[in-house]
């Protein structure tokens, strides 16, 4: 069973030669990776990246540069579906983030800061919970709307950013919902679990109940199972694999033995890390096995619609969409097809493709708060494309996107109205 302990691992791990050998020099990845396309630098290319990441294998010391091009990453992997020679730059990345994280002392209070992020907050629902209340009186109170409407958020640099992105607390929280059963519509043609995410309980938590609903609709028992938490894709993604792992293995025990039909998350940020819990935990004789059979189980929400008989009682929805590839599902999981075969099984529905849509949106994970500059002028970008479409709902598959979508309405955009796959189904089965 998992190891209950709460110490705050330091990952070891490192991008191995084999991985990097794989990589040509070809090029082909560089017109799809979005901070080669605004900086046409090749140490922020893909094979710029690689480079570099070959260069600290050799021995170069691992200096501020180097952590910069690798920071500077989205992590989108839109680089691993343009390359011919199947290099898994993900994994590439990752590896080198976490070789970062081992060998350099950052300042105690960005250290402190990391700790309570990634130990603490995103692993507790009491905190999560506490701090969601104290967000949603603030965006409640005339206190946000002041300090918005007063510009003070240029003033405060990188926290105004910060505050422009916050989500919005959704009371009641969805972590209430966790241990709890929800009966099939109909006749009961699946038993699935649900995996709620960690902060997407006080954020997403409509979208949570909307991915429930959806489910029985289509004859899905549903559980919450108890005992179940953050997926840990953050802390993949920030090079704290070990943290990572405590959290996998928390997760394989909470779902695995449960019996269910399918594994599923609404948040293909999450997913994509939830199906990789067979690499992540390889090394561990314990959870290897039981990790692969985790990972096997595991899919998207949209990826297990498309693949069921869909219930085709909807209303129509006289609606123009334009949907947004999130990167972890299609470069992640490699799936494109299933949300759009969704969104067009809405009666009604006008499906518009927009130009570049599996390019990144500028939000991965907290890349939007962390390289907000960047992040901004990607999605300056992907607002053009979304503008073209003259579409009137952008349509995504994981929640980060929302956010970062949203912010770029409000930026660039015409007023659309940017929704979850998933809720946008909701909408068409309400009466
Ligand atoms: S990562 Fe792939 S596409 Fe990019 S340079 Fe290397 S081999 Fe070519
Ligand atoms: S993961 Fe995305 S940002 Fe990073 S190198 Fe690949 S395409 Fe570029």
């Amino acid at each position: 069973m998992a190891d209950s302990t709460t110490a705050f691992e330091i990952a070891t791990d490192k991008p191995l030669q084999a991985d990097l050998d794989k990589c040509v020099h070809c090029g082909l990845c560089l017109n799809a990776c979005p901070t080669y396309r605004v900086l046409g630098v090749e140490m922020d290319s893909p094979r710029g990246r690689i480079y570099q990441m070959n260069q600290v294998a050799a021995g170069a010391p691992i200096g501020p540069s180097y952590i910069e091009h690798i920071e500077l990453c989205l992590a989108c992997r839109g680089c691993e579906s343009a390359c011919p020679s199947g290099v898994e730059y993900g994994k590439l990345v990752e590896a080198a983030r976490a070789e970062i994280e081992g060998s350099v002392a950052r300042p105690r209070w960005v250290r402190g800061l990391r700790r309570f992020v990634f130990g603490h907050l995103l692993q507790s629902p009491a905190i999560m919970t506490a701090l969601g209340a104290v967000l949603y009186l603030y965006q409640s109170s005339r206190l946000q709307k002041v300090i918005r409407t007063l510009g003070f958020l240029k003033l405060l640099g990188k926290l105004g950013a910060i505050e422009s992105l916050t989500p919005p607390a959704e009371p009641p929280f969805f972590f209430s919902k966790i241990g709890a059963t929800f009966p099939a519509e109909g006749q009961r043609r699946y038993r699935v679990a649900l995996m709620a995410g960690c902060i997407a309980n006080v954020c997403f938590a409509r979208l949570n109940e909307a991915t429930v609903r959806v489910l029985q609709k289509n004859g899905c028992e549903v559980v919450v199972p108890e005992g179940q938490g953050c997926c840990g894709a953050l802390h993949v993604h920030a090079g704290l694999r070990d943290e990572a792992r405590g959290l996998a293995r928390r997760n394989i025990d909470a779902l695995l033995d449960g019996g269910y039909d399918a594994i599923l998350t609404n948040a293909a940020g999450c997913g994509s890390t939830l199906k990789e819990y067979g690499e992540l935990l390889e090394g561990d004789p314990q959870y290897a096995a039981r990790a692969r059979e985790f990972s096997k189980r595991m899919q998207d929400v949209t990826e297990f619609l498309a693949s069921i008989e869909l219930n085709r009682e909807m209303r129509p929805l006289p609606l123009t969409v334009t949907y947004q590839d999130s990167c972890h599902l299609a470069h992640g999981q490699r799936i494109r097809t299933a949300p759009r075969k969704l969104l067009q099984a809405v009666p009604g529905l006008t499906f518009r493709e927009m130009p570049l849509s599996d390019v990144c949106c500028g939000s991965a994970g907290i890349y939007n708060v962390v390289r907000n500059e960047m992040s901004m002028e990607i999605l300056e970008r992907k607002m053009a494309s979304v503008n073209q479409t003259g579409a009137a709902v952008i349509a995504t598959a994981n929640p980060g996107c929302v956010l970062q979508l949203r912010a770029g309405v409000n930026l660039h955009g015409k007023g659309q109205r940017v929704v979850h796959v998933v809720e946008l189904l909701d909408e068409a089965y309400r009466r």
